[in-house]
């Protein structure tokens, strides 16, 4: 069954966006997945088509009417049951590739893009909405935040990138580099601007370069995100330096 993607958004011109281009476009292309987008704002029962009121207890801003998103949610159900339904939020869970590859799992996703200050508390509950976030700032809208959710899932479907093992050996994958950023990369010419690839990867030694790999994966790892590299040392149980 084709994995399907339905977003609830109140600007459904935004998708497939992006999404439509290279890799996601020819996976799209040969209905390697499938996305729909649905108009929050159909789904208003007044004459003025009303989405948004003021929050109870104050406070700048609009927040979107539960029964507005709940009728939206039922709609995106109704063409493609049994898949998980995500708000994305700065509250959320943070995404990663562990998430990921879950979604990537399952048949597909809804996916609610909330707009002003969020959405209703009460339909996030009755819905059971699992809360995701993309990091730690604010965008001015959930959309930017499915397609970075949608681009992540895309390419781990089957089929989907070329080489099958590029999904493998890359940053945060299973295959013991879970919690490793990946090694730099390096192609022709092998000198350039008078900086020359790093000589153990010209001398053909699978298992050095493996090795180099490795120490520069743990070493850049360590450097720049000292919560990865504790996961790692926990898992891996290594010492506290990166390999020489
Ligand atoms: N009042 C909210 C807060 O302080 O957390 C911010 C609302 S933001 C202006 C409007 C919408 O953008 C949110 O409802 C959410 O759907 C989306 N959004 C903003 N930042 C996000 C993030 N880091 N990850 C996922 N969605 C985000």
């Amino acid at each position: 069954m084709t994995w399907h993607a339905s977003v609830l958004t109140l600007f459904p011109e935004m998708f497939p966006g992006p999404l439509g281009q290279s890799l996601a476009g020819k996976a799209l292309r040969d209905g390697r997945w499938a996305i729909d987008s649905f108009d929050i704002r159909s789904f208003a029962t007044d004459r003025h088509r009303t989405v948004d009121d003021t929050p109870f207890g104050g406070g700048a801003g609009m927040v979107m009417r539960p029964d507005v998103v709940d009728a939206a949610i039922a709609a995106a159900l109704a063409a493609g049951p049994d898949r998980p339904a995500v708000y994305l939020t700065p509250r959320g869970r943070p995404l990663d590739q562990a998430m990921v590859r879950d979604f990537v799992a399952g048949p597909g996703l809804i996916l609610l893009c909330g707009r002003y200050e969020g959405v209703d508390q009460r339909v996030i509950e009755a819905r059971g909405l699992r809360e995701v976030s993309i990091g730690d700032y604010v965008l001015s809208g959930g959309e930017p935040a499915a397609m970075v959710l949608l681009d992540a899932c895309v390419r781990l479907l089957p089929g989907v990138m070329g080489a099958a093992a590029s999904g493998e050996e890359e940053s945060f994958s299973p295959k013991g580099r879970e919690c490793l950023l990946e090694y730099p990369h390096y192609t022709r010419p092998a000198e350039w601007q008078g900086r020359a690839v790093p000589p153990v990867l010209l001398s053909g030694h699978h298992a050095e370069v493996a090795r180099w790999r490795q120490a520069e994966a743990e070493r850049i790892t360590c450097e720049r995100r000292p919560d990865l590299w504790a996961r790692h040392i926990e898992t891996a149980g290594r010492d506290r330096a990166p390999a020489a």
